[in-house]
């Protein structure tokens, strides 16, 4: 309940591209994921998130708190797997 909790906050908060400091941005998934951590299981959650301003590819880490970089064909992934949702 604690990282729900923590990802409603952080879905709801807006914090600005770390490129070019616009607050147009834009979401476009969320990821969830149990990483090993030192032999212990810990959640993990990733929001998606498009600059309307520069086009930016972002990924913000909820549990860490912080943008983080984004692994080589991932943004391809998300788009994929994103646009199989039916709206
Ligand atoms: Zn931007």
């Amino acid at each position: 309940m604690v990282l729900i909790g923590l990802m409603m906050r952080q879905v709801l908060s807006h914090p600005n591209c770390p490129e070019c400091g616009g607050d147009r941005i834009r979401p476009v998934d969320m990821r969830t994921a149990t990483l090993v951590v030192d032999g212990e299981k810990v959640p993990a959650a990733w929001m998606y998130r498009q600059c309307q301003g520069c086009q930016a590819r972002l990924k913000w880490d909820i549990g860490q708190d912080k943008w983080v970089e984004l692994e080589p064909g991932e943004w391809e992934e998300v788009i994929r797997n994103a646009e199989e949702i039916p709206s």
